[in-house]
Order: C-alpha cells, then sequence, then structure tokens
C-alpha cells in the first residue's frame, strides 16, 4: 500500500466542540519559515494567500509541528479529549 492508503486505513473521531490543536494567526503571520508547511505527514498545514491554514480532523498526533514550532509560542498542542482522535489500523 501508499502511504496515502496506509494513511486512509486510520479512523479518526474529530472533537467537533474542542481544537486540540491551536494556531495563533498572529504570530503565524510573523514567522518566515514555516517548517509546519513540510513536516506535517498528513498534510494538514497548507499556504493560502499567504497565509497558513491548518485542519486538525486528520491529525496523527505526531507531535512533529509542537517540536518545530515550540521557541515561536504559535501553537497550543494537546491530545485530543478522551474518545476522540485518531485510531490507527495498520501497526
Ligand atoms: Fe501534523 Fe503531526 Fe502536527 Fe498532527 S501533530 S498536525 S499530524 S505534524
Amino acid at each position: 500500500l501508499s502511504p496515502e492508503e496506509l494513511l486512509g486505513i486510520n479512523k479518526f473521531a474529530v472533537d467537533e466542540d474542542e481544537a486540540h490543536i491551536v494556531l495563533d494567526k498572529a504570530i503565524c503571520a510573523t514567522c518566515k519559515e514555516k517548517p509546519c508547511l513540510v513536516v506535517c505527514p498528513a498534510v494538514l498545514y497548507t499556504l493560502k494567500g499567504g497565509e497558513v491554514n491548518f485542519d486538525y480532523a486528520g491529525c496523527l498526533e505526531c507531535g512533529t509541528c509542537r517540536v518545530v514550532c515550540k521557541d515561536k509560542g504559535i501553537i497550543k498542542w494537546t491530545y485530543p479529549r478522551g474518545t476522540f482522535g485518531v485510531a490507527f489500523r495498520c501497526g
């Protein structure tokens, strides 16, 4: 299976009421490097009109975006609340 097909096997219980990752858009706009655009394995960070767009719904909870952004104060990152989040189906 391709990486995309493997990712498609996972199941997500999306918490519609509380995002577990929140971006501070004002600080984000000052970040020149924007490493989040290249490190997320689920490609949840995209650039639209020069602004970072983010959708937490397909998050794999790997924490990579938190690590690359930790000193900038842009990302408020927690695990999803109980019963929500990703359920890996392969492995
Ligand atoms: Fe992407 Fe991992 Fe950050 Fe989730 S925790 S948004 S999968 S980099």
